[in-house]
């Protein structure tokens, strides 16, 4: 083991952004990355692999509001992540003061662009009323930023993955079991389920969802209960769905924004539809984000499907029926002929804050945990990377230091909308009674 080596265990934007930036900061360090999926396969688990995500600084939350305006600036000029941005505007249907927030943010930030908060009567009349069929049940007012986009995310992800790569980065395909450690207690390396050991001086978890399942295996088979995530990490899942547009509907929705429908922390989370993609494919994600909550070596714990692709192309239908549900919150008549075409569980790892744990592990010297994005972290990807390195080395601002930390006060999960609020079971069980 060299002392300038790391071991990056997870190949989503956490870890490939944290990859990217040590790469290129420290040409000769051996920097390798671990997933169980090929960088280019035809089908990952990674919540960062997808066709689209949604790229915004629309936050009311000032840090990520600022963090994601660093992350657009890159989306948009560097030539590596520039020709997967789409700056297509974004089109926000707002409950609750949100729209008057995000336009004061951008306002204390210095930040010049083209939006506001608008009524729905005005609003409704945009984009050639797209939208006019939309629900606006006490909807107080509609944010639209024209700068807000997409990108092409697995597109985006598979080339930053090449970049670092082709700059000397290792990829090795393999699925991680446990952890290793010295006798003094510091971790050194992973244990592959196959047996083989990879070793290096730090060791950093991008491991999404499966990051609190895999703590608990490493816990239990290293005797050191610390490892344990102990309720910080939360697995939860969301439907995605897709409809091929027909001919005349793509004319129609060829140039449309993003849509967002948001509600509150008692009403639910928000709701989004994206852009047509090259494919002509219209994309939405469901109302019901779900815990799988199972018995991991004598814990309950929520993680993925134990099936190697997280049984993510299983869609019952139950779980269909909330992408229907979110093609009439958003196009009501326009849409009610669309038919279903695609559907995919998406896992990702949550807080009850929805902030990201950027930090070391306080179980271990050498362990560190980038990931978290609690259905938010795609847009960061360019500046991930800079943050997760300035971690390492002990330099992170105290305000980051504190909201990215292992060990922080944690809110009520039941003040945030986004949080999993059902068992995926729960919504299995309907399926019967349909
Ligand atoms: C449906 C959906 C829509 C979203 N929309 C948006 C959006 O519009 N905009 C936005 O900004 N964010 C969005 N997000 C959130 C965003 O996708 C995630 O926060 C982010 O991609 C998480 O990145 P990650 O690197 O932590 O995890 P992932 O991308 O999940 O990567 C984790 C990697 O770790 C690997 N791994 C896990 N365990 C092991 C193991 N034991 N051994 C080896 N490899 C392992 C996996 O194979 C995977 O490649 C969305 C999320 C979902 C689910």
């Amino acid at each position: 083991m060299t002392s300038n080596s790391y071991l990056i265990v997870g190949a989503g934007v956490f870890g490939v952004s944290t990859a990217y930036t040590l790469i290129r900061k420290y040409p000769n360090a051996s920097i390798t990355i671990v997933d169980r999926d090929a960088y280019d396969a035809d089908s990952r688990v990674a919540a960062s692999w997808d066709w689209n995500k949604v790229i915004r600084a629309d936050y009311d939350d000032l840090i990520y509001c600022k963090l994601a305006l660093e992350a657009q600036d890159i989306f948009e000029s560097d030539p590596l992540y520039q020709p997967f941005f789409h700056k297509t505007g974004i089109y926000w249907m707002c409950r609750t003061d949100y729209a008057t927030q995000v336009v004061e943010n951008y306002k204390k930030l210095g930040r010049k662009a083209e939006l506001e908060a608008m009524s729905v009567k005005e609003a409704r009349r945009l984009y050639g009323g797209l939208f006019e069929d939309a629900d606006y049940t006490d909807v107080r007012d509609v944010l639209v930023n024209k700068t807000s986009g997409w990108a092409n995310a697995g597109d985006a992800l598979r080339a930053v993955t090449k970049k670092c790569i082709e700059l000397g980065v290792k990829y090795v395909v393999a699925e991680t079991e446990s952890l290793t450690f010295d006798r003094s207690g510091r971790c050194t390396g992973v244990k592959t389920k196959k047996g083989e050991t990879l070793s290096a001086s730090k060791v950093v978890l991008c491991t999404g969802a499966f990051t609190a399942k895999l703590l608990e295996q490493a816990a239990k088979a290293s005797n050191k209960p610390d490892i344990s995530a102990g309720g910080r990490i939360i697995a939860g899942g969301i439907t995605t769905g897709m409809t091929k547009l027909d001919e005349e509907s793509y004319k129609r929705f060829e140039h449309m924004p993003v849509a967002v429908q948001s509600y509150n922390a008692t009403t639910g989370p928000f709701v989004g539809s994206l852009p047509p993609t090259a494919d002509r494919e219209l994309k939405w994600w469901g109302q019901k984000i779900f815990k799988n909550t199972q018995d991991i070596l004598g814990k309950r714990i929520s993680a993925p499907p134990p099936e190697p692709d997280y049984a993510q192309w299983k869609v019952a239908n139950p779980l269909k029926q909330d992408i229907d549900y979110a093609n009439s919150i958003f196009y009501g008549k326009n849409g009610a002929h669309w038919k279903m075409e695609k559907h995919r569980i998406c896992w990702d790892a949550f807080t009850s804050s929805s902030d990201f744990i950027i930090s070391p592990h306080a179980g271990a010297q050498g362990l560190y945990v980038a990931t978290c994005g609690s259905f938010h972290g795609y847009k960061f990807f360019p500046v991930l990377g800079k943050y997760v390195v300035q971690m390492l080395e002990g330099e992170l601002e105290s305000e980051l230091k504190e909201k990215w930390a292992w060990d922080r006060e944690r809110p009520d999960e039941k003040l945030n909308p986004e949080f999993p609020r059902w068992e995926m079971k729960e919504i299995l069980g309907a399926q019967a009674k349909l």
